[in-house]
């Protein structure tokens, strides 16, 4: 029991450790994808502050070419474009600034540049600034990025910053544009390291692309000249996608774009990024990288903390896996603990409570038996053969009921040598228990334990309406406590009668002791009849039990019950001092016969180490004349302790006491007894002489067993004479003393004494 204790406690520790661990595993899930979130935030802040870099770099050019063209047309609104110098001092203006290209545009379609004066051939130009959107001019200035191409078709990217004069009278301006080459910009480090991860490229509020990336359109599948027609390609044309590509496209236009992912349909994510120029208006940096440019950026950081994860997880689940595997053991252990039975290795009484009711349940058309039952005499099994043996009997007993009974069937080992046993009750079912019966027997005899093995079995009928299984087990139980070792039959069938018997039994324990200090306990005597001379010779003491309120109990009712109980010895030395105290009294009062009296002596007494010494104790007290006592001790008691017996017959016999065996012929009775223990009256039982009566043969017998008994100078008493035909019988046959009601029934004592020994 401790070591089941102790495994249910490790269970309990076990199974907490083990919710903490899947804790800890969801805990650590949970945080692997956070540390991937938190590490793709990182990899795109980290992305987009590199943007900002590059987005500042233009701006600085920018801010650069808007100070510059600011300065010089600030300058230049004081001269007089018509003065004849002005061509002279705008050059000299011009040194200042010498890493832009400065051209002046008058209203006129006229321009001036360093190297070139009033030429006529760039109205287109002056055209295209004209043209510019007001709003785009801060007070009157704005800068613009522009795609140009050089004499030799290369491509370069130029940044202008566009400086406007207050107008003519016509209304027309002149312009001061300065330029710059700054395709190198986007050759420079920190492009090329957002190339690289990313495409790039600057757009105007249209989402026209002014410069790309080397590789933009290798990134983006095809070419555009519009980042959004390039953005809707991407997502194939997919009508959501296309609308909200669209919708931001509307946005850019009024300046408020946000960011946003474009889905591609193999599933793969694009963020977009706008990020405004700030000097330069209209103008925007735009960025988008894939799902795969997060995960690579991400790779080598997340990598690890995946990596000390996933290894924290397999630890985990490692343990995990221990701890479940040990708690499955350990169930199965507790299992076992719980249901097995150690020594029979089959099931125990836990595990047949919890199977007998599912299968009562799950079967409820079927009839069942529940039976209780133990090996009788296992005490002496366990003795003469040893523990080993006896236990493999009782092994037996739990395998071969596999052998003759179904799967709906069980037995089990209650305790010590009690079993339990649900079987169903059918018309084999007699058959069946015979056979196993038999077939357990036959292994113990194989196993070398000669004592026939004999069950005494109690039964009861389940009833549809039966819940507890406790109850039935009771009932089936107290069938086989009503079933007394002297029964020839050792089975019963548990009825309302047995249990009313039990309560009888109860009330009589209960009652016993005080009834005895109350001397309820009667001493009745009986006459024994001389019939050749046809007096009284002697008595035998009977109890009887009169209750306070008259009612009359017999000794079959009671004896067995002190029997079973050791009150019995009590009793017996109780009528034995009676006995003895009314001789001395007769002796002393004088005027009456004395007669021997027998008392009945229990079987149990026989044990009694004391016993002789007490008999012996009680005659001296009341210094009785041990001619005046006979002892009565049943022919069984003979049969089944027949050394011990010999003994005690042999010390109460040296006391002087007159021994007689009581009910020949009841029993297994044998003639060797009387060879064997030396008593001298030999009570012959009722039944034996009732057989006498009607068979010729009985009565032929009973002659050689009387004339023997003479012999051997044994006195013969037939009991049980209840007519005068008997007497003649018993007479023709040599029998010379009786005891039955045809002389007296048994009568109060005093009745008795004043009735048969008053002297005349
Ligand atoms: P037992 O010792 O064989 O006593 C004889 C029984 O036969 C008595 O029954 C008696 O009443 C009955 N009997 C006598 N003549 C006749 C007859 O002509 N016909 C019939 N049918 N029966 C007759 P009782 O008194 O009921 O006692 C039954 C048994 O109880 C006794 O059998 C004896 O074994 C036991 N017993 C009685 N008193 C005591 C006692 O004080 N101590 C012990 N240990 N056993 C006692
Ligand atoms: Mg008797
Ligand atoms: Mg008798």
């Amino acid at each position: 029991m401790k070591k089941f204790e102790q495994v249910v406690t490790v269970n309990k520790t076990l199974l907490s450790a083990f919710v903490i661990l899947i804790i800890c595993i969801f805990i650590s899930l949970f945080h692997v994808f956070d540390i991937k979130n938190v590490y793709k935030k990182q990899a795109v802040d980290n992305y987009m502050d590199i943007i900002s870099v590059a987005t500042m770099t233009l701006d600085k050019e920018c801010s650069e070419i808007r100070t510059a063209c600011i300065q010089m047309g600030h300058e230049l609104s004081t001269y007089s474009i018509d003065a004849s110098d002005f061509s002279k001092d705008f050059r000299a203006l011009t040194e200042e600034y010498k890493e832009y290209e400065i051209v002046f545009y008058t209203p006129e379609n006229e321009y001036y540049s360093e190297d070139a004066i009033f030429l006529d051939n760039h109205s287109k130009d002056y055209a295209f600034y004209s043209d510019l959107s007001s709003s785009l001019f801060s007070s009157n200035f704005t800068s613009r990025i522009d795609k140009v191409y050089t004499e030799s078709t290369e491509e370069c990217i130029e940044l202008k910053g566009i400086y406007r004069f207050k107008p003519n009278e016509n209304g027309h301006y002149s312009y001061l544009v300065f330029s710059k080459d700054i395709t190198y910009v986007m050759s420079e480090n920190v492009y090329r390291y957002i190339n690289e991860i990313a495409s790039c490229c600057i757009i105007d509020s249209g989402g026209n692309i002014i410069i790309r990336s080397s590789d933009f359109n290798d990134k983006m599948g095809e070419f555009h000249d519009n980042v959004f027609d390039a953005l809707i390609a991407v997502s194939n044309n997919h009508i959501f996608e296309k609308n909200k590509i669209k919708n931001v496209a509307m946005k850019l236009g009024s300046g408020n774009a946000e960011d946003f992912v474009v889905y591609a349909p193999s599933g793969d994510k694009l963020y977009c990024y706008f990020k405004k120029i700030e000097n330069a208006k209209g103008f925007y940096f735009f960025t988008c990288f894939d799902t795969g440019t997060v995960e690579s950026e991400i790779a080598g950081g997340a990598i690890r903390s995946f990596l000390t994860c996933f290894c924290l997880i397999v630890i985990l689940i490692g343990v995990s896996i221990a701890v479940w595997t040990i708690m499955r053991n350990s169930s199965e252990l507790i299992e076992k603990l719980a249901y097995v039975d150690d020594v029979t290795g089959g099931w125990n009484f836990n595990y047949f409570k919890k199977k007998a009711k599912e299968i009562i349940a799950a079967n409820r058309e079927s009839h069942f038996i529940m039976c209780r039952f133990d090996i009788m005499n296992f005490r002496y099994i366990n003795e003469a053969y040893g523990h080993k043996k006896a236990d493999d009997v009782l092994v037996a007993c739990v395998q071969e009921f596999k052998k003759y009974f179904s799967n709906h069937e069980l037995c089990v080992r209650v305790n010590s040598d009690q079993f339990l046993a649900l079987v169903l009750n059918d018309l084999e079912l007699n058959n069946r228990l015979q056979r196993y019966s038999k077939a357990v027997g036959d292994r113990a005899k194989m196993s070398g334990v000669r004592y026939p093995i004999r069950f005494k079995s109690g039964f009861y009928q389940i009833k549809k309406e039966d819940i507890d299984i406790d109850v039935m087990i009771d009932h089936a139980n107290v069938a086989r406590k009503s079933i007394k070792s002297d029964n020839k039959i050792m089975e019963a069938f548990y009825s309302e009668s047995i249990v009313s018997d039990m309560k009888k039994v109860d009330i009589i324990e209960s009652e016993m002791q005080i009834s005895l200090g109350k001397e309820e306990f009667r001493v009745f005597l009986q006459p024994k009849w001389d019939i050749v001379n046809d007096c009284v010779i002697g008595a035998e003491a009977l109890v009887r039990w009169i209750k306070d309120d008259g009612t009359v109990i017999y000794p079959s009712d009671f004896i067995p019950i002190f029997e079973q109980d050791g009150f019995v010895e009590k009793l017996d030395f109780y009528m034995l001092e009676k006995i003895c105290a009314k001789l001395k009294d007769l002796r002393k009062k004088g005027g009456y016969k004395i007669v021997p009296i027998s008392v009945n002596q229990s079987r149990l007494l026989i044990n009694n180490p004391d016993y002789v010494k007490s008999v012996e104790r009680v005659l001296e007290r009341y210094e009785t004349d041990v001619h005046n006592i006979e002892l009565e001790i049943t022919e069984t008691v003979f049969f089944d302790e027949k050394d011990k017996m010999i003994e005690v017959v042999n010390q109460l016999k040296e006391l002087g006491l007159t021994l007689a065996m009581d009910d020949f012929g009841s029993g297994y009775s044998s003639l060797n007894i009387l060879k064997d223990i030396p008593f001298d009256i030999m009570k012959i039982d009722k039944e034996f002489f009732n057989e006498a009566a009607t068979s010729e043969v009985s009565v032929i017998i009973m002659q050689k067993i009387i004339e023997m008994s003479e012999a051997l100078d044994i006195n013969v008493i037939c009991e049980g004479v209840e007519t005068e035909e008997q007497v003649d019988m018993l007479r023709n046959i040599g029998c010379k003393a009786v005891q039955g009601y045809f002389y007296g029934k048994p009568i109060p004592m005093d009745e008795f004494i004043e009735k048969y020994l008053k002297e005349e």
